[in-house]
């Protein structure tokens, strides 16, 4: 596959990735409202292993996420994009905020999560699985422990 590419606004944070998404999500969430200053967020899950900062540098500040988790949100030191996240207690996967990717168009979401968050002003996608709150564990898991594993054969 071609490697996913990206980065900030003003340019000085740039990645690349040479796997393809895990899983890719829409959250209505407070947290992901927040950090984007829009509606919503839309994230692709890749693995840590193949994702490599290329140049730039990023903050990040660790949010206790409405799933109770723990989430590590980076962005560019320069500009404040939002950039990728991750959880420090499971660091096999790392969020890639769609805005951040040079071609948005691989985005095809399967999942909208936080919907009891979802303004009433913004429209949401016709043909998502939507859930009220966060996704089931599993839902997340399952294709993550695949990949780790179809790659160990
Ligand atoms: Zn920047
Ligand atoms: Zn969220």
């Amino acid at each position: 596959m071609k490697p996913l590419l990206g980065g900030c606004a003003c340019g000085q944070v740039r990645y690349e990735c040479t796997e393809g998404p895990l899983v890719q999500f829409i959250c209505h969430c407070r947290d992901c409202q927040h950090t984007s200053g829009g509606a919503f967020m839309a994230f692709i899950f890749v693995p840590r292993d193949r994702l490599t900062y290329l140049s730039g540098s990023l903050h990040h500040y660790d949010v206790r996420a409405e799933s109770g988790r723990e989430l590590r949100r980076q962005f560019c030191s320069a500009c404040g994009s939002p950039i990728s996240a991750y959880w420090p207690g499971a660091p096999m996967v790392e969020l890639l905020t769609v805005a951040s990717l040079d071609d948005q168009s691989i985005f095809t979401p399967s999942h909208e999560l936080w919907m009891s968050r979802a303004e009433d002003w913004h429209p949401v996608h016709p043909e998502t699985i939507k859930f009220s709150e966060g996704p089931d564990e599993e839902l997340v898991r399952e294709p993550v422990r695949a990949y780790f594993a179809a790659r160990e054969k």
